[in-house]
């Protein structure tokens, strides 16, 4: 007998983040401007005096520490991960599993759903509405049977925030199911729609945040979660003792702290996302001008990237979508290819990236499209 996928398995292939060698990349929410110069020298400097010859200490206390200080919490309440994935993998395998439903919101982020099955969590889908709003009253409905219900704000693909407000309607109606805020992209966001606050109120709220998008750590793989003592106690139950690496850990430390200098390029991306909304916005109106049928259509984004969707005659162009998507690649600009995710029909995601490389994508678009002639 061959050695066989566990059946429930059967036909599951790798994660593919479509990572095509490319001279614009646009297409991980990554952060494109990077770390101020003196903030990577001072990493560089850190990462040297690292002892790898040592295992990392297992929980990571000194980053749990001083992620609870930059959110004035308890180091107990602050779990790390090898990435958000990590926590999100970790929150199914601890709080979901057979029995003990995920209740997911598409379109949303696709590893979710992924993590469900790897953990044999069944899914209860709740499409979000046309504008990309949960569907609250279903939510809160099928929230009630539920093990996990995960709520992606802003949510990834399609920039748009859920509010606190909901998120407390919602752990107070379905108070056996613990609910997960993924707020991997919420230091783009107004502040004030951030679901920390309610962690301290509510035992069944917990928040995702990561290190890899505001903070420009995506390589070095820390994300984290601030969960109420007994979530937490269940995550470091759960997770891989050493998953955390010294280097990341001694990284993450540094960008923690320098957090001031962080949150100033922070503010230059929500400076750029304003700016590229408003060059696809002249792209939209420029389509809409010319009277040929074909539109695009924007949506107002509280993250690092902005969705727009390609149309024909008002309804939603995959075949098109697809085949900007390809042209934009031949041309070394890559962004992400949505054009056929259900809920998102006709959709490119773009990342927000610096200003030079924001042009260079609009300037190819308008060129595809027969703008500019
Ligand atoms: N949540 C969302 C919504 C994301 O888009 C991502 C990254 N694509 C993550 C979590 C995980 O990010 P990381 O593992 O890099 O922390």
């Amino acid at each position: 007998m061959p050695v066989t996928l566990r059946p429930d398995l059967a036909g599951l292939t790798p994660y593919d983040p479509d990572m095509r060698p490319a001279r614009v990349v646009l297409t991980a929410n990554e952060n494109n401007y990077g770390l101020p110069a003196d903030v990577r020298a001072e990493i560089g400097a850190r990462l040297a005096q690292v002892e790898l010859n040592r295992y990392p200490e297992a929980t990571s206390p000194d980053l749990r520490r001083a992620l609870g200080q930059m959110w004035g919490v308890p180091a107990r309440d602050v779990v790390v991960g090898n990435g958000g994935d990590e926590i999100i993998f970790n929150v199914l395998l601890a709080f979901g599993g057979p029995g003990r439903a995920l209740v997911n919101m598409p379109p949303t982020f696709s590893a979710y759903a992924l993590y469900a099955q790897l953990t044999q969590t069944p899914v209860v889908s709740v499409a979000r509405t046309p504008g990309y709003d949960v569907d609250e009253d279903a939510v809160v409905e099928a929230a009630r049977t539920a093990g996990v219900v995960v709520i992606c704000s802003p949510n990834n693909p399609t920039g748009n925030v859920t509010t606190p407000a909901f998120v407390e309607r919602l752990a107070q109606a379905a108070p056996d199911a613990l609910i997960m805020v993924d707020e991997a992209y919420g230091e783009f966001a107004n502040p004030a729609t951030s679901c920390v606050p309610l962690v301290a109120t509510r035992d069944n709220v917990c928040v995702l945040r990561t290190l890899s998008k505001a903070f420009a750590l995506a390589g070095a793989r820390v994300g984290y979660l601030i969960a109420p003592p007994a979530v937490a106690d269940g995550m470091l139950a759960v997770r891989l003792p050493y998953s955390v690496n010294r280097l990341s850990q001694a990284a993450a430390q540094v960008v923690v702290e320098r957090r001031a200098e962080v949150a100033r390029v922070t503010e230059k991306i929500r400076a750029e996302r304003a700016r590229l909304a408003g060059l696809l916005g002249d792209v939209a109106a420029g389509l809409a001008a010319r009277g040929a049928g074909d539109g695009l259509l924007m949506y107002p984004s509280q993250a690092n990237f902005l969705l727009v969707r390609l149309t024909r005659d008002g309804a939603p162009d995959a075949a098109r979508a697809h085949e900007l998507h390809e042209l934009l690649a031949a041309d070394g600009i890559l962004v992400r290819d949505f054009s056929g995710t259900p809920g998102c029909e006709g959709g490119l995601r773009i990342s927000v990236g610096r200003p030079a490389e924001d042009d260079e994508l609009v300037g190819a678009l308008r060129a595809h499209l027969g703008l500019d002639r």
